[in-house]
């Protein structure tokens, strides 16, 4: 019931382009990105859905706070050989947080985004 809200929130929500998305964006989102660090990524494509479809695509084990990820498209490898990402996400901040992943083939993660993941908090992407 708690997530009720939240997903009536997040399926008003349409995906949108991301193209202008900059390190510091990044950085709010939670994605560990360097001043001037350019954009080397391509998302080919872009999908919400609950936090169950995350949970199943995404991959994690069983339990982790999963809202959503970025996976490369044309390998099981990060970076993707090609740049190429899909991106998955269950929630507005969690969209640009995985975009932010993709676009700037960067996994790393602020300290602040990781504590309050750490703590179980289901928006910890948003600023
Ligand atoms: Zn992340």
């Amino acid at each position: 019931m708690k997530c009720l809200p939240l997903l009536l929130i997040s399926c008003s929500y349409a995906p949108e382009k991301f193209d202008n998305l900059t390190p510091a964006q990044a950085r709010a989102y939670g994605v560990g990105v360097a001043d001037g660090t350019p954009h080397t990524g391509i998302i080919v494509s872009s999908t919400f859905g609950t936090f169950g479809k995350m949970e199943r695509v995404c991959g994690y084990p069983k339990g982790w706070l999963v809202a959503g990820c970025a996976i490369p498209a044309t390998a099981p490898v990060w970076p993707d050989p090609q740049h190429e990402y899909h991106i998955y996400y269950s929630e507005r901040c969690t969209a640009y947080h995985e975009a932010a992943h993709a676009l700037f083939e960067s996994h790393h993660h602020t300290g602040p985004y990781l504590l309050r993941s750490y703590r179980g908090d289901w928006l910890a992407a948003c600023p």
